[in-house]
């Protein structure tokens, strides 16, 4: 990460320009949606970037790659976000290291989370993932399964459901990514009116697709390019 603190903040006043605007054409309150910095593939210095900002979580997509910078950052008063696939045998490991998991998709791993939970006695902050593009590309549940799988999270006295993430397609067309979000945004309402329950987080938007997250309803934008430059994969 080639990027020094003041150009971190530029970077951050430009995404926040960026919500602005799209919360002005849509009549929202920018302050109804939080930029949640994605550090994954970057060094633990990412991590200090944000707090220095003032930004209180990180997004991050693996759970080794968390565990590593979270004890190079002992005591960093950070909130940690697991906002990548969590394998079911990694569940345990991910209830000890985050303060909420954005990633859950299926029965299998929902069963194991309210384990790992109950024995750590916590009750687990979750997301619940739905591919509401219908990509075959990426994880989430279908639009039709949530419904099921909400009833079963629901059920788990350790678990506490507060709304829904999705990532849209990788695509050119914005309407994608605008239906993409309409979609999770309808699914939360059905689901709020069906359970009789409130689901306040919608974590989508990303650098590329903030606007179109914003005008469907985003109240949270999971940002890495546009705030730490490109990843190096290595
Ligand atoms: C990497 C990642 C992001 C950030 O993507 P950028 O395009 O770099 O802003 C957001 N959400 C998820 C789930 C990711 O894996």
């Amino acid at each position: 990460m080639d990027l020094a603190f003041e150009d971190f903040l530029q970077r951050l006043e430009r995404v926040r320009a960026e919500i602005a605007a799209a919360c002005d054409a849509a009549g929202r309150d920018p302050a109804s949606v939080a930029v949640l910095p994605v550090t994954k593939n970057h060094p633990p210095a990412a991590v200090e970037y944000a707090v220095r900002a003032g930004l209180p979580s990180v997004g991050e997509n693996r759970v080794q790659e968390a565990r590593d910078k979270r004890a190079a950052l002992a005591d960093c008063p950070v909130r940690w976000e697991l906002i990548g696939h969590l394998q079911t045998n990694k569940a345990k490991l991910a209830v000890g290291l985050f303060d909420r998991i954005q990633s859950v998709d299926r029965v299998k791993l929902i069963h194991a989370l309210e384990r790992h939970a109950a024995d750590a006695g916590r009750r687990l902050p979750i997301l619940l993932q739905v591919n509401a593009g219908d990509d075959p590309a990426k994880h989430g549940c279908t639009l039709q399964e949530a419904p099921a799988l909400t009833e079963t999270i629901l059920d788990c006295p350790h678990l506490k459901l507060e709304g829904l993430m999705t990532i849209a397609p990788l695509s050119d067309d914005p309407d994608l990514a605008r239906r993409t979000f309409e979609n999770l945004r309808s699914c939360r309402e059905a689901l709020q009116e069906r359970f009789d329950i409130a689901l306040p987080e919608l974590s989508m938007g990303m650098s590329g697709d903030l606007r179109e997250a914003v005008a469907a309803g985003s109240t949270m934008v999971r940002i890495g390019t546009a705030l730490y430059g490109a990843r190096r994969y290595t």
